[in-house]
């Protein structure tokens, strides 16, 4: 008889189904056979990188026989004088979701428990199920963290606490204060993950990065990526910020190799345009409100976001929605598997392409509402 493989497989890992990520362009385009489709599904820079990063991964793609340098020494020192923090803090992955794949890969074992917040960052969960650990999720309030309730939620099985501020896919914050009362609750053994995938986007005074936090709390751990508002998503490079000791636990586990020469490149002369950056938060804060003014004359509500991205609720089963969207070549992302069915994230795009969705949106909404009027 065969073997199952599946059942030699770890209980955590049988339990898994892979990350569903947004439909790639070429991927629609060849199922409908469509040119010039647009995706505004998975929150990346819609400008395309900065130019200077650019120049950076072209100059370094000689070096392509080479292994990288598994330190890190130069992104790593420009981080330190980007940032303000030591070196010696600094743990590189490929992508920031390697960083929180470390993390439970360093901390956690089956039985432990896991904290993070109901529609909070699918990858969470990846990483406590795929260690066997046991996931609590708190509910949510107002669609973003209750940070009282996840502090209330720990026992002393719990490891680790994941936290994203702003929050994907929801667009919600909390506040430095709120942060503060949260870490002050929670005991010093337990690791708190702040995932500040979209912090670069976030202008409300009250907001703060936890990196001012961690000399009071040497639990707090700050993942950080360059896919996002640096503009460099197909490279993977991202970083975890964490006392000493953590960050030296974190690089035992961590995979020599496992930032490739153009990312650190690219990432270390990005650093540096603050132009770029500049640019990438004018235009998402200009694209946000077009977004928003597009969903209020439609009649529809969303949920207020702080980043480069807003989650729109359709009033009804997004699905079909979804669906007509791409047929009309616009790839959004819907978040059923957030337990959102009657949502869609949109991701902020260029000016254009904001409009080219706005439109496309309003003609399969009316396309649904006809069906719904003739059942
Ligand atoms: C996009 C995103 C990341 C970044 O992932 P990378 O692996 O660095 O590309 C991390 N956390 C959240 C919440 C995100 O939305």
């Amino acid at each position: 008889m065969a073997c199952d493989f599946y059942q030699l497989a770890t209980p955590g890992v049988q339990g898994l189904h892979p990350y569903q990520p947004g439909k790639p362009v070429e991927e629609l385009e060849r199922e409908l056979g469509i040119k010039n489709s647009i995706k505004l599904a998975s929150n990346e820079n819609p400008q395309g990188p900065s130019p200077v990063a650019i120049a950076a991964i072209q100059a370094a793609l000689g070096e392509s026989c080479r292994y990288p340098d598994a330190s890190g020494f130069k992104l790593k020192q420009a981080l330190s004088d980007h940032y303000g923090i030591s070196v010696n803090t600094i743990t590189l992955g490929n992508g920031s979701n390697d960083v929180l794949d470390l993390i439970g890969r360093t901390f956690l074992l089956p039985g432990d428990e896991v904290i993070y917040s109901e529609y909070s960052f699918v990858v969470y969960m990846l990483v406590a199920q795929s260690t066997g650990a046991r996931a609590v999720v708190v509910p949510a309030r107002d669609w973003g963290h209750d940070l009282d309730a996840m502090a209330a939620a720990v026992t002393d099985k719990t490891r680790v606490i994941f936290l994203a501020n702003p929050n994907n896919p929801t667009g919600t914050w909390f506040s430095d204060q709120a942060m503060r009362a949260f870490m002050a609750k929670v005991p010093e053994n337990v690791i708190v993950v702040l995932d500040e995938a979209y912090l670069e986007y976030v202008s409300e005074p009250e907001y703060m990065s936890g990196l001012a936090l961690q000399n009071e709390y040497p639990n707090l751990v700050v993942a950080r990526t360059f896919s996002k508002a640096f503009g460099l998503a197909a490279l993977r490079i991202g970083y975890a910020v964490a006392a000493p000791a953590i960050t030296d636990l974190l690089n035992r586990v961590r995979q020599p190799f496992n930032v490739n020469i153009p990312a650190l490149e690219a990432a270390a002369a990005v650093l540096s345009d603050s132009e770029y950056l500049q640019r990438s938060v004018e235009q998402n804060r200009t694209g946000m409100q077009q977004l928003e003014q597009g969903f209020a004359q439609l009649g529809l509500g969303w949920i207020p976001s702080v980043g480069n991205f807003i989650t729109v609720d359709c009033g009804c089963d997004a699905a079909p929605l979804y669906a007509g969207l791409l047929q009309e070549g616009v790839i959004v992302r819907p978040v059923a598997n957030y337990q959102m069915p009657n949502h869609l994230r949109v991701t902020i795009g260029l000016p254009d392409e904001n409009n080219r969705f706005l439109a496309a949106f309003a003609r399969v909404l009316k396309q649904q509402s006809g069906k719904a009027d003739t059942l």
